[in-house]
């Protein structure tokens, strides 16, 4: 029986996944490669080149290359390929047809249909279009399914309560968040909003031009104006924002960029998270507000969510989840391979509609947050032992997440890493996994010394908690086996809304009472400071 596969047809990069024993996984490419970046081209030769290939001429040759065709289906446009013109259902059909071949060489076997996502907001027009490119592609399409479905399925939501699910979805060149309801086997889009040029690529170009910025004022010249350099600084940019999701600062290395004469110009300059953040923040403002339209929209306040999935590669960053979080305030944000799941759950409608045998895809996720002991300066003055979550409980695992802490005392020499398990504000009333301190630090002034707290949680329930003092590196770490740290099934998930209003109710006692405690100058003494 030839088998059916899902495919993700993204703006950026596409993907193909099918069932293995019931379980959905993302097919790669003889490289091991999971993303097919969605750029067709053809080369010097006249020869199509699909993928990555297209997107590595995309610089010398932007005449023979396109790119985000995505944009213009269900439009009678026409793009050129070395002179001679295509329908973009042709284009997204070399696209489809590149991962039929992909699934067809790593199943040993032949793939004759297909479920293809496509965004919610897709009109008829559109639908229909995608529908063409995977019948031109000899694929016949047996659901065009909306992304933020196939999100949701992968998050095991077929139970018979009805559940509502916000689906944030940040990719490399659009932005859709959609409010979806599903009962039982239905599933209902309730309203999605969007911005369809929005995504990590306009991040890449903020960082491209701050990188920019810095060699000019380095060499105090202007950077001279060609095509070749502005990708190598693109790349770059990207690459360090990719590497600023896992650590708080990298290394941006870039060596002959250009010549001033006989001296080569190179590009060697250090950016921190922050500063990433500071440019972004404004974009991220804008999906905050799509989420309160598609809210109101579907008549709903934020309490009425059972769960925020994150989906596409850009929510990857920090920043996204934290602001996320903080907007909804109290509901499970979670993610599972943000940029697969989307490929994930279309495998998984597929295999249903071919009557297959579809496990349940249980995610697993962290049933306490996870998070260490710290003071914070607040309008109500300083309060020690303020339990400041690194891990939220409901976080899908594996995850590593981590913070920038930094010293409250001039000359502080020593930080005591509290770790702790609870949903408590108060440090202390939480269970506590262990301590261990971080010790010779340099002499600076209080707030000088930058401490990253990394938390990981792997798939067998092992927290490794480092901190690491930014400007040496010095680290250490504390590992806590699971026998420590329970796991929550899937199913009891229900019951964390509840729980997550009663923690906000005590939040707001606490910081009540805290604010009358005066003498707090003992226990500052080992925390760090938290801002
Ligand atoms: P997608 O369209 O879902 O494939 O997302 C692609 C976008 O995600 C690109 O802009 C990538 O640079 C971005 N991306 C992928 N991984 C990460 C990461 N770890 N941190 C930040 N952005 C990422």
């Amino acid at each position: 029986m030839a088998t059916v596969v899902g495919i993700d047809l993204g703006t950026t990069n596409s993907l193909v996944a099918a069932l293995d024993g019931g379980q959905p996984w993302v097919i790669p490419d003889e490289a091991g490669e999971l993303l097919l970046p969605s750029v067709v081209g053809t080369n010097a030769q006249g020869q199509l080149l699909v993928g990555q290939a297209a997107l590595r001429q995309f610089a010398a040759a932007p005449e023979r290359t396109v790119r985000s065709i995505k944009r213009q289906m269900g439009s009678d446009g026409q793009v050129r390929l070395d002179e001679k013109p295509y329908s973009p259902e042709e284009i997204s059909a070399l696209i489809l047809r590149s991962l039929k071949q992909r699934a067809e060489a790593a199943l040993e076997d032949t793939v004759e249909q297909a479920v293809i996502t496509v965004p919610a907001y897709f009109t008829d027009a559109q639908r229909q279009a995608t529908k063409a490119a995977g019948e031109i592609a000899g694929l016949e399409v047996l659901q065009i399914l909306n992304e933020p479905t196939a999100a949701a399925l992968v998050f095991d939501s077929r139970s018979d309560e009805t559940q509502r699910l916000l689906v944030y979805d940040l990719g490399g060149g659009t932005f859709d968040v959609s409010i979806v309801e599903i009962t039982g086997p239905v599933t209902e889009v309730l309203a999605s909003h969007g911005n369809n040029r929005l995504g990590g690529d306009d991040f890449d170009r903020l960082l491209q031009r701050l990188l920019g910025e810095r060699v000019e004022q380095e060499h105090g010249q202007p950077l001279p104006r060609d095509a070749a350099l502005e990708a190598r600084l693109l790349q770059a940019a990207e690459r360090a924002k990719i590497e600023l999701s896992e650590r708080s600062r990298v290394a941006v290395r870039e060596p002959y960029l250009f010549s001033e004469g006989d001296t080569p110009v190179h590009l060697d300059t250090e950016l921190r998270r922050e500063e990433l953040e500071a440019l972004v923040r404004p974009l991220l403002r804008d999906t905050l507000e799509a989420i309160d339209r598609a809210l109101a929209d579907a008549s709903l306040k934020p309490a009425d969510l059972d769960r925020v999935i994150l989906v596409g590669g850009s929510t990857r960053m920090p920043l996204v989840q934290e602001l996320v979080e903080q907007h909804l305030g109290g509901v499970a944000v979670n993610s599972f391979e943000p940029d697969r799941c989307v490929a994930l759950g279309a495998a998984l409608q597929a295999g249903v509609l071919n009557g297959e045998e579809v496990e349940t895809f249980l995610v697993d996720v962290t049933p306490h947050s996870l998070g260490i002991a710290t003071a914070m300066e607040t309008e109500l003055g300083l309060i020690p032992n303020i339990f400041s979550t690194i891990i939220p409980r409901n976080t899908v695992i594996p995850v590593s997440r981590s913070k920038l802490y930094y010293t409250m005392r001039d000359g502080q020499q020593l930080v005591r890493i509290e770790v702790s398990q609870g949903e408590q504000l108060n440090a202390d009333e939480n269970v506590p996994l262990g301590h261990f301190d971080v010790e010779g630090l340099p002499d600076r002034p209080a707030g000088d010394v930058a401490i990253e707290v990394q938390f990981g949680f792997d798939l067998n329930g092992i927290l490794t908690v480092t901190a690491s003092e930014t400007s040496s590196g010095k680290q250490e770490q504390l590992v806590v086996n699971k026998s420590s740290i329970q796991r929550l099934a899937s199913h009891e998930l229900k019951h964390s809304r509840n729980q997550i209003d009663t923690l906000f109710a005590s939040l707001v006692e606490q910081m009540d009472e805290a604010a009358d405690e005066d003498d707090q100058e003992d226990n500052d003494k080992e925390n760090i400071h938290a801002r």
